[in-house]
């Protein structure tokens, strides 16, 4: 789940707010993300490959949040780690992982109509 947003490196760009499929975040009067429906998260990490500020993190456990310590998630040099080595950005030419090819699928998915629920 999305469990931090470090504000100080944040630029407030907006991506992570745009691309999140479950609106997690509300932007904040600065324009920086809050985590405002953490539950809502769905672990895609889509966020953290957006950020190419290395501002968020996502702790890999889907099923609840994970007690952190931010200092010691920056200083273990996470935040970023993800989109690194997902070959996302400025590493789809250094790091072999083509994630990065995601990039049209996600804004496929965030683009289209949303489905009708299906019968139980
Ligand atoms: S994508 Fe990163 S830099 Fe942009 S608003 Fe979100 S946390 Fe801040
Ligand atoms: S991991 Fe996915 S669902 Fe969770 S906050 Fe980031 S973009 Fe939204």
């Amino acid at each position: 789940m999305i469990e931090l947003v470090f504000a100080d490196a944040c630029t407030a760009c907006g991506d992570c707010i745009t691309v999140c499929p479950t609106n997690v975040f509300d932007a904040g009067a600065d324009g920086r993300p809050q985590i405002a429906r953490q539950a809502d998260c769905q672990t895609c990490f889509m966020c953290e490959l957006y950020c190419s500020a290395d501002a968020l993190f996502v702790a890999p456990d889907c099923t609840g949040p994970t007690p952190l310590d931010a200092e010691q998630v920056r200083a273990a040099g996470l935040p970023g780690q993800f989109r690194r080595d997902s070959g996302w950005g400025e590493f789809a030419a250094s790091h072999p992982n083509q994630h990065w090819r995601m990039d049209q699928v996600f804004r496929m998915a965030r683009n289209a109509p949303a489905a009708a629920p299906t019968a139980p």
